[in-house]
């Protein structure tokens, strides 16, 4: 699979629960490689950004399964841990609000309150019960995943509806004019 498999926004699939993986089998396997494979040719075409992780939705098909870069700051790094069934146990700390953006929302980014520290229960690719503690960055990227699991997107999560951003072609966030959004028609239909 390649980018063109990341369905976006407004397609109503990303507003849709997905269902509890049972079977620990090879389409569960293939569902995970064209998950990598699409999130790494969205990268190879993105000057500024990497993609650290993706949930099955935004692939279309609805299971709960995520996978996470295993090192968040190298691009040559393509390694990703699939976890499967992932939730989150304890939310612990105070909501931090950070920049973030979804390779299913095109071009948009937003500052989003997330919990600095959560605990999250999963399973392995191969159906062995984990449990992880992650802090900082890595814990808003748990949080933002196991959102889309639920059928939640980033930018529900903006209160405030001025407080889009776009990045420019130098890679910088430019805020932008939530009207424009609303007028181009990218988030709602
Ligand atoms: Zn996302």
């Amino acid at each position: 699979m390649n980018r063109d498999n990341i369905i976006t926004l407004p397609n109503k699939h990303l507003r849709q629960r997905s269902k509890k993986v049972f079977e620990f089998n090879n389409h569960l396997h293939k569902l995970i490689e064209n998950m990598k494979s699409a999130t790494i040719d969205w990268e190879d075409h993105r000057n500024h950004e990497i993609g650290v992780a993706l949930a099955a939705p935004q692939i279309d098909v609805l299971e709960r399964a995520i996978i996470v870069r295993d090192n968040l700051e190298n691009k040559d790094d393509k390694g990703f841990t699939a976890l499967i069934n992932p939730s989150i146990v304890k939310k612990l700390g105070e909501p931090v609000e950070d920049f973030e953006g979804c390779l299913s929302v095109c071009d948009l980014y937003g500052k989003v309150p997330r919990y600095p520290k959560v605990k999250v229960e999963a399973s392995t690719l191969d159906g062995k019960k984990v449990r992880l503690t992650a802090e900082g960055f890595l814990a808003r990227i748990f949080q933002h995943e196991i959102d889309h699991l639920n059928g939640i997107v980033f930018i529900d999560h903006i209160k405030d509806r001025d407080a889009f951003y776009q990045l420019s072609p130098e890679g910088e966030l430019i805020k932008v004019d939530h009207n424009e959004i609303i007028k181009s028609d990218i988030l709602w239909n």
